[in-house]
This record gives structure tokens, sequence and C-alpha cells, in this order.
């Protein structure tokens, strides 16, 4: 596989400090989604940092399922995510592991810290723990119940386990201090009542560990060297280290924070992913608009661009905003070297070569790959009709176009040179078809091929061509920060698909593989929408014709 430009950043120097001074001599790392949606381009991220610096070293890493919620997750999440990161190009062995595996030693540990009298059940309502927090600058309120006896507290959270009571009824929480600044500090959750089913482990446990307590844990009991997140965590930091103080005093994983992936007109959230496919703004998690990993592999993104991009990125702690038109370079550079070209026309113009004769059929020798010899040529038939792109065509061309006009020349590339004799038009005076003349002298590779002309362009065989339907996609999003200005519907590209439905493309394109990826020539680069054939994705264009404007609306924002 592709190996992304290799960087180093101040986690991987801490890593390898921690490796030559001898306090670890394996590095243990963990990615710990939960299973409540698809990942997105935010958690690749993620994925290539925890990977990539355990494969680095001798190390591992874990793929863990964080399901300690159960109304919102779901198993085909969980499947998907497991696709998704192999298909990353990452491979976890044997450690695929869940919070939901430690349910009974996090019960454990709880009541270790009950008996400790680190723990308490609070019978306060949701609201009334919330309205006792404080706030950043004011201190917190105990809870009339935080001083009960050891013994209460271990029969009244065995009951909640033993589901006697309903959900809300109360909560398990640590007792730390309410008058902490860090309001993660102020007497935590770290069990709540849940009378729901949950996907692994049925109907066997009412009460779920919160998600600070359980991620702790896990990475202890897992053995993880360096516990990496997003910066959002690092006030929670205090908290990781309170639980490992108390209850894994021995195994101290080290949480290290690191800046989110944040890309512009992309939506990340999974609570938005939601409501956009809910609201059928788009068709799914796959929809090849959105930056999930499983949009981006359906559009034809190769995993090796997106490994690049994160690694581009970079690991840093300064959130920031990245262009869209990186992502959409590293595509380009991935697939540039190695895409074969080929002839596609998007919106097709007949072209009648009225002095070719009517039954013939030539094989013209195109080039797979004009930088690249070793890709070797195919042939391409060229008959009297042909088809060029409607864009080719100008009847009132200003005289620095190139292409085709009234009594103008083209070269057809792989073929021959053309001129234009005669529009025609329907009765609404729409062009709807070229008669034109061919050189024969001008044939490509032949003795006379460098009679010059200035335009060149791509055409297709009328009576060999594939017809095809042609998915192309833009931004889902018009505004650099969707939702910056309140609500993000306002900020849709209603221009982010449009769907050609009758496209034409060289006869060899019938034999497209569903992994494979092509460049039509002039126009982007296309893969098989699901392996259908004559389904065409654009994956990218060739230029970056956003780049302006995205870095206007950056530079305003
Ligand atoms: P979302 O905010 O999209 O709902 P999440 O952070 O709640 O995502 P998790 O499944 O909990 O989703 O994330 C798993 C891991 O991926 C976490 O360790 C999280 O820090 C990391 N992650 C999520 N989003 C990003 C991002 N934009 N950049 C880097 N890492 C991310
Ligand atoms: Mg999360």
């Amino acid at each position: 596989m592709t190996e992304p430009t290799t960087t180093t950043d101040f986690i991987r120097q801490i890593i390898a400090e921690d490796l030559a001074s001898g306090k670890h001599d394996r590095i243990v790392t963990r990615f710990p989604p939960e299973p409540n949606g698809y990942l997105h381009i935010g958690h690749a991220k993620s994925i290539c940092l925890n990977f990539e610096v355990a494969r680095e070293h001798p190390g591992h890493t874990f793929l863990r399922f964080d399901d300690t919620n159960p109304g919102k997750e779901r198993r085909e999440y969980a499947e998907a995510i497991k696709d998704d990161v192999r298909w990353l190009g990452f491979d976890w062995g044997e450690r695929l592991t869940h919070a939901s595996d430690y349910f009974e030693r996090l019960y454990e540990a709880a009541v270790t810290l009950i008996r400790n009298g680190d723990a308490y059940v609070d019978s306060l309502s949701a609201d009334e723990i919330r309205s006792l927090r404080g706030t950043l600058t004011e201190a917190g309120q105990d809870s009339p119940h935080r001083d009960r006896r050891v013994e209460e507290n271990l029969d009244l959270f065995a009951r909640m386990r033993a589901g006697e009571f309903e959900d809300g009824a109360h909560v398990l929480r640590a007792k730390i201090d309410m008058a902490s600044p860090n309001i993660n500090l102020r007497d935590p959750a770290l069990y709540r009542i849940r009378k729901q089913t949950h996907p692994r482990t049925g109907d066997s446990w009412s009460i779920y560990p919160m998600y600070d307590f359980a991620h702790t844990l896990s990475d202890a009991f897992e053995g993880i060297t360096h516990s990496l997140c997003t910066l959002e965590f690092e006030d929670h930091r205090p908290l990781y280290e309170w639980f490992l103080d108390k209850l894994q005093p021995d195994h101290r994983p080290r949480q290290i924070e690191f800046a989110r992936l944040s890309l512009a007109y992309t939506i990340t959230s999974k609570r938005k992913l939601t409501e956009l496919i809910e609201q059928d703004i788009v068709t799914g998690w796959d929809d090849p608009r959105l930056l999930t990993i499983a949009g981006m592999r359906r559009r034809g993104y190769p995993a090796a661009a997106i490994r690049e991009l994160c690694s581009r990125v970079g690991i840093t702690k300064k959130n920031a905003l990245i262009e869209l038109g990186v992502l959409e370079n590293c595509v380009r550079e991935v697939l540039g070297p190695v895409a074969p070209r080929v002839m596609g026309v998007l919106k097709p113009l007949k072209v009648v070569l009225t002095n070719y004769p009517e039954d013939q059929v030539e094989m013209m020798t195109a080039q797979n790959h004009p930088a690249d010899p070793s890709m070797g040529t195919r042939e391409l038939p060229f008959s009297r009709e042909i088809y060029i792109e409607q864009t080719d065509f100008l009847e009132d061309a200003p005289r620095k176009f190139f292409r085709l006009k009234p009594g103008g020349e083209v070269r057809l590339r792989y073929a021959y040179i053309i001129r234009c004799e005669d529009v025609i038009k329907d009765d609404q005076g729409n062009v709807v078809e070229l008669h034109c003349t061919y050189d024969p002298e001008t044939r490509s590779g032949g003795p006379q091929s460098d009679r010059k002309v200035k335009g060149t362009i791509h055409w297709v065989s009328a009576a060999h061509a594939m017809p095809a339907t042609v998915q192309l996609y833009d931004r889902l999003f018009r505004n650099a920060r969707p939702g910056a200005g309140g609500d993000y519907h306002d900020d849709l590209n209603p221009e982010s698909l449009e769907v050609i439905d009758n496209a034409m493309v060289e006869p060899g394109l019938a034999d497209l593989g569903a992994d494979d990826r092509v460049q039509f020539e002039r126009i982007g680069y296309f893969a098989l929408d699901q392996g259908q054939p004559g389904v065409f994705n654009r994956i990218v264009t060739l230029r970056d014709s956003w780049k302006k404007i995205e870095q206007q609306q950056l530079a305003d924002s």
C-alpha cells in the first residue's frame, strides 16, 4: 500500500522518548469509536495516528467499540466501522474489543470505589443534579445524598443493577469535589439506569457506565500505553487520572490530546449526518457527497489519499479549518500517476464526417497514460459519426477559442484533424449536429501528423460508444463553515449533484471493475458507482474550481 509522507509530531516524539527511556518497550494504542453512526474523515485522522504510531514501533492497536449507550448504538454501525477501518488499510488482528466486554469488571471497579468511600448513589433527578452543579465561575453544591453510608450505597447500587428502579431514579457518582474549578470533577456520574436492550449484552444490564469511567478503565485493562484523543478531552484528563489513581495505580496509560480534523464545506457531526439522511438531503451514510469513509469510498477516493491527507495535516494542538482542496489534491496526486486515461463525452454533440467512407471503421491507438508508456496502449474504433462534447463547439466563438467553431479546425485526440463545415439546428435554433470534414493526411502517429492546430478534443465513435450515466458531485455546502450563520440547511449547495443520463464513453469501459478508477481525459477522475456497469461517479475534477472562492471565504470568516 502507498505509504503516506512520513513526518514527526509531538505525540511521536513523546512515544520515541518513552521507548528510549525504557518506560515502555511496546506501544499500545486504541481507536475507540462509538457504534452510533458511520466513520468520517475526522475519525480517519485518529485511526491513522493510532494504527501508524503502533506500526512504527514494536506495538499494536486495539479497535474498541465504546458501546456504553445502547439506545443509539447498532450492529450495522459496528460492522460498517470495521469495514471502513480495514478499507483504510489497518488491521487490528485479534484485538477487537468492546467496552461491554468489561461490564462485569467495570461494575466491580465501581463497587471498589463505593467501598473506599469514593462513590455514592445519588437519588436526585437529572435536573436537580444539574442545578447543583454550579457554573464555570460558581462552585457546585453537595447533593443531600453525598454522605450516604457505604452499606446503603452498595445495597442501592446492587438493586440498580438488578433492575429494581426506573430510569433516572438514581445515579452512581464519583465523590470528588463539588467545588473543583474543573466541572468534570464535580462528582461526575459513573453509572446510570437505562432499561434498554444492548446490541451485545441484551437485557442483562439495567445500568450502563458513563463514557469517562468506561473509557479510562478499558484503556487500563488493555494495557494501552498512549491514549490519544482530541482536544475537547483535555478537561477530562484530571478525571482520567483520578480513576487511574483510585483503581489502577500500576498501569497508567497516558492521555495525550491533539487537534481534531475539520474540513471546510463539510459536516462531520454524527447527529447532523443522521439529520441529513433522515431529511433525505443525502441518500445515506455512503452518499458520495459526504466525507464519511463509506461516502468517500463509494465516490472513488483511494484510501491512500485519505491517509495522505491525514499525514499532510499532521498532529498538532491547534484546531484549524483545512481547505477541502487539500483533500482533493491528495486524491488527484494519488490517482494522477496510476489512473488509466480514457475518453468519455458527458454531453454529446453528434459530428458527421461527411467525407469519411460510410462503412469504414479504423482502430486508433491510444496511450493508456501519456506519462507512463509502461501502462500500454489500447485500440479505439473510429468511424464516420462521432460524438464530441457540446462545450467543445461554439458558434460565436471568441478569437482565443481553440476548440471547434464554424470553419475552424481541431484535432480529435489520437485521430484526425477535422474542419467544421456546417452547423445543423433544430426549430428552436439549438445546435443538434455538426457536419465536418476530416483530413486523411493527419492521422495521429502517421507521416503528416505534425500539421498543427491549436486545440485537441476528445470524442467517441457513435456506433461503438457505450451509453453511460454520470453522476457529477460537487460540494454539499457552498459555505466553508456550514451553519456559521445559524442553520446549515441555508448553506446547502443546490447543485451538489448533477446526473447526466445520456453520456457516451469509449467501449472498453464496459469491462471496468468495481475498484478501477480512470481519468476521463480533460474532465476528471471517475469510478463505477458501487460497481454498476455504465454508472460513473465523478471522483474529482482535474482542477480545483473552488480554490479562489474557498480562500476568500476562509479569509473573510
Ligand atoms: P462525532 O463528533 O462525529 O459524533 P465522536 O467523537 O462522538 O464523533 P466517536 O465514535 O466517539 O465519535 O469517536 C471515536 C474517536 O475518533 C474518538 O477518539 C475521537 O476523538 C476521534 N475523532 C472523532 N472526530 C474526530 C475528528 N474530527 N478529528 C480527529 N479525531 C476525531
Ligand atoms: Mg464520542
